[in-house]
């Protein structure tokens, strides 16, 4: 990456007490002078900043607006501008939110902090630290790759990267976008010709966006959820071209929904509100469709495999393009993922996953998804 130029020199915020006391009182304490795997998350002590913090604390950094990685109630929160809409979905007007553009470094308490593209979904950001001679980066959630509906991924070189690894085994290959969207195009124009709907599941927030940047609009009009539409409005306000929607709530009774596409969270199937759509076809996108017999579990006709998140080459070559000596793996298949690298030479360790309660795993349900994989550690993030 290029050099970095301290251009903004601003604390986060007022300084606060310190805080914290609790955490390093687990066993298997993962420390640098700059990050701390405590009870209450990722902490850097020198910024005194949590980073995704499982709890409320004072100053926190937020990788992204997924539900797993932004806890309401901290005192402060900063994010990459381009994050800025979702946020303020997600935490409402009155959260106390500061944004900084990437690439951008700022000083907190004599640390260098800087947010990097991380393609996962809008204002997804890696968190780059350095102070004295030591960089550390905290991935969140990432898929390396071109994305339309936010900045792409960029890697970031580092001493310590803290990686995720949701889809953290081999039998995670994803096909390129392009052969996903010409069948979701083609399911939705066979149906459409049928005069059947097609119910399209993904999460609410980045999946939902995706999709909807990737399907041919010229098929037929293309309705939405509630949880869906008003993150669609977020992803406008933050400039992403996508096609027009109208929310389905907006049209009236006896509305003829054949040949539209429908596109809504997963948690929205088989309720209710699906009733109106009579015998639509149903598909769901999401990375756990690469699991053999999800779809059947899952009830739907249709899987699509799309995630958000890196697949297993992705992870081994954004891993490698950090040079990073030291890998912490957070999130899904951390054990599987740091045995691995540790068996070709790298220090890895994965990282305890948050305890179960702890957090905040659903908020309006419409970002996290449990997955179909009960073995998947803390694999509840929208995939
Ligand atoms: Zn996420
Ligand atoms: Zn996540």
């Amino acid at each position: 990456m290029a050099s970095l130029s301290v251009t903004d020199v601003t604390g986060l915020c007022t300084p606060l007490p310190p805080y914290g006391a609790a955490w390093c009182d687990t066993d298997d304490m993962t420390t640098s002078t700059l990050l701390q795997s405590t009870d209450r998350g990722l902490y850097c002590p020198v910024a005194d900043i949590y980073i995704d913090p499982w709890v409320a604390v004072p100053r926190a950094v937020v990788t992204h607006a997924h539900a797993d990685h932004l806890q309401p109630g901290c005192a402060s929160y900063l994010v990459a501008r381009d994050g800025l809409p979702v946020t303020r979905v997600r935490l409402g007007e009155d959260a106390s939110i500061q944004t900084v553009a990437y690439g951008e470094p700022i000083l907190v308490n004599g640390v260098q902090l800087s947010l990097h593209p991380a393609g996962h979904i809008l204002g997804s950001a890696q968190v780059r630290l350095a102070y004295q001679g030591e960089v550390v980066v905290v991935s969140g959630d990432y898929r390396p790759g071109p994305s339309a509906t936010c900045a792409s991924f960029e890697p970031v070189r580092c001493q310590t990267f803290v990686s995720e690894s949701t889809f953290g085994l081999p039998i995670f290959r994803w096909e390129p976008d392009a052969e996903v969207f010409a069948a979701i195009n083609t399911w939705w124009a066979t149906n459409a010709r049928a005069s059947r709907p097609s119910l399209l599941f993904g999460y609410a927030l980045g999946k939902a966006q995706r999709v909807l940047a990737g399907v041919d609009p010229t098929i037929g009009p293309v309705y939405t959820h509630g949880a869906v539409e008003r993150l669609v409005a977020a992803y406008r306000a933050g400039d992403a071209a996508l096609p027009p929607t109208q929310p389905v709530a907006e049209r009236a009774r006896g509305t003829d929904w054949g040949g539209a596409l429908i596109i809504a969270p997963p948690w929205a199937h088989q309720s209710p509100w699906t009733r109106r759509f009579g015998a639509a076809s149903t598909g769901l996108a999401s990375g756990w469709m690469r699991i053999r017999g999800t779809r059947r579990r899952r009830a739907v006709d249709r899987g699509f495999v799309l995630s958000d998140h890196a697949d297993w080459p992705g992870l081994l070559d954004v891993i490698a393009a950090t040079g990073a000596s030291e890998v912490w793996v957070a999130h899904g298949y951390t054990s599987v993922l740091a045995r691995w690298l540790r068996e070709r030479g790298t220090d890895a360790r994965a990282l305890p996953a948050r305890p179960a309660g702890m957090g905040n795993d659903r908020d309006d349900g419409a970002a996290v998804d449990a997955g179909p994989l009960p073995q998947a550690e803390g694999s509840e993030a929208g995939a």
